[in-house]
């Protein structure tokens, strides 16, 4: 299922660009395009799941932040460290709603977030 007024499902149908660094079956990772650190990766599902609440599929889950593992190693951030961050509803910060993992790397990354 895919949503044509969702941005990123735009992205995973072609009609808006994205710099892709993984994609398989489900899952499509691309850049953020306002890095937020020297690497910044987007791992979202292809199919539309809103955010973190509304995803019922654990398999689905488990395979999105299997990418994001393997992007932080495929962009050479899993040995010094990395943060994996998913922005939920109003409160959450999110700003898209469209299931996405923030994956954050290359630069020592402060906590707690604002
Ligand atoms: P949120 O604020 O929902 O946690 O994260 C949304 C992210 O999507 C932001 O980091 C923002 O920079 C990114 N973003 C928004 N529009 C686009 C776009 O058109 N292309 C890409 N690659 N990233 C986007
Ligand atoms: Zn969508």
């Amino acid at each position: 299922m895919s949503n044509a007024q969702c941005l990123f499902c735009r992205i995973v149908a072609g009609e808006i660009p994205a710099t892709k660094v993984a994609e398989n079956a489900d899952c499509l990772a691309f850049r953020d395009i306002g890095p937020q650190a020297p690497t910044h990766v987007l791992v979202i599902p292809k199919r539309h799941v809103g955010s973190l609440d509304a995803l019922s599929d654990g398999a689905l889950g488990a395979a999105l932040l299997a990418m994001a593992r393997d992007v932080a190693r495929a962009e050479g951030i899993a040995a010094d460290g990395y943060r994996v961050v998913t922005n939920t509803g109003a409160n959450g910060g999110q700003s898209v709603a469209h299931l996405h993992f923030h994956v954050l790397g290359g630069r020592k990354l402060t906590w707690p977030p604002g």
